[in-house]
């Protein structure tokens, strides 16, 4: 049987340990920090969204939802995000950018999305009714690449959980 060098195994160990840092910059890790943010809005009363916005591998925007602590329809978390990211930067464009959001986009976030030229968009649950992908999935910027991210599951049922609350008051 052929065992690998020391070297070799010396190489194994380095690339397990570079592995294990990387992991916090994964894309799980980022949407835990949108679902905080939505958990926030949520006991505010908020409809629960919550996003981040990264770039190189920083956490640079956090908001959630204030639709109604702010009376504007507009206040989605994305936009919040999307704004905020904006002033950081002193720009307008957002193209080495991530945004992780808790829901889908609507059609007035993708539209945000759309000129600010996201690099990157990460999205939780789905929204059947309001998403972007509902609407028209070209919405988004055609360099903006989209992914669904982890936590679908408990970003769903936050959502979910709000509304029937919301009916059996
Ligand atoms: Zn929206």
């Amino acid at each position: 049987m052929a065992a690998g060098s020391g070297r070799d195994h010396d190489f194994y160990q380095g690339k397990k340990q570079y592995i294990v840092e990387l992991s916090i910059h994964s894309d799980e890790h980022y949407m835990r920090e949108a679902y905080k943010q939505a958990l926030l809005a949520r006991d505010e009363g908020e409809i629960p969204v919550g996003a981040v916005v990264v770039a190189d591998k920083r956490i640079i925007a956090r908001a959630h939802n204030q639709t109604e602590r702010l009376n504007d329809p507009t206040a989605h978390a994305e936009m919040l995000a999307v704004t905020a990211a904006s002033h950081y930067f002193g720009t307008k464009y957002l193209n080495e950018c991530a945004l992780y959001v808790t829901l889908e986009p609507c059609g007035m976030c993708a539209g945000a999305l759309y000129w600010a030229q996201l690099g990157k968009l990460v999205y939780a649950a789905a929204d059947e009714k309001r998403g972007f992908t509902a609407i028209n999935p070209k919405m988004i910027h055609p360099k903006t690449k989209v992914f669904r991210g982890p936590m679908q599951k408990e970003a769903s049922a936050l959502v979910s959980d709000f509304f029937r609350q919301l009916r059996d008051k």
